[in-house]
Parts: structure tokens; sequence; C-alpha cells
């Protein structure tokens, strides 16, 4: 199963991440799960560390709550579509050669 597991308030529909104790909107405390599959990048910040160039992005998931993930993939760029591929640590992917036409520009 691939996506980010994210908690949904039963009482008011709310969905939230990092999971908390209380919805944040009505403050329920009954939760079901709800799975974002993909989502569209807010922002970016590049982060270089020990040689390596990492991205993370606050990338607004297809179910509501905006996340702060880490980029695999080609570089991205605001507004790109994401999936999420890991449960544990918020990862999305950039989708590569499904826009056709669409180039960097310099
Ligand atoms: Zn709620």
């Amino acid at each position: 199963m691939t996506g980010l597991p994210l908690n949904r308030c039963t009482g008011c529909g709310h969905a939230q991440f990092p999971p908390g104790l209380l919805c944040a909107a009505c403050h329920g405390a009954e939760f079901d799960t709800v799975t974002a599959s993909a989502g569209t990048i807010v922002t970016l910040t590049s982060w270089t560390t020990s040689g390596q160039a990492l991205q993370f992005a606050e990338v607004e998931t297809d179910v509501g709550p905006t996340v702060v993930a880490l980029i695999a993939g080609e570089e991205a760029t605001p507004g790109a579509n994401v999936a999420f591929s890991s449960t544990t640590w918020p990862m999305a992917h950039t989708h590569t050669g499904d826009e056709p036409g669409k180039e960097t520009e310099s």
C-alpha cells in the first residue's frame, strides 16, 4: 500500500498530520484513517548535507492537510504534482515523463 496515512476526525471530517490527540478543528478525540496518495508542491527548500542535495517540500495533500515531505527523484518545482510513497516519513515522488511538452526553464 502506498500513500501517507492521515488522521481524520470522525466528528467533523478534518484531516490532520501529524496525528494529534485532539482534532485541531473541533477538539474531538475520535479518528479514522484516510490515505493521501498525491499532492501538490507549495514551497520547496533545498538542503545540502554531506555533499548530498536534499529537497524538502510543503505538499498540499489531496485530502487537505499540508505536510512537509522529502522529495525523491527528479528536481521538483513548486506546483508540481507528487505521489506519496512512504508511510514512515512523508516522501513524495516527482512525476516525470507524464507531462509531455513540459520543459525546465533556464
Ligand atoms: Zn473535528
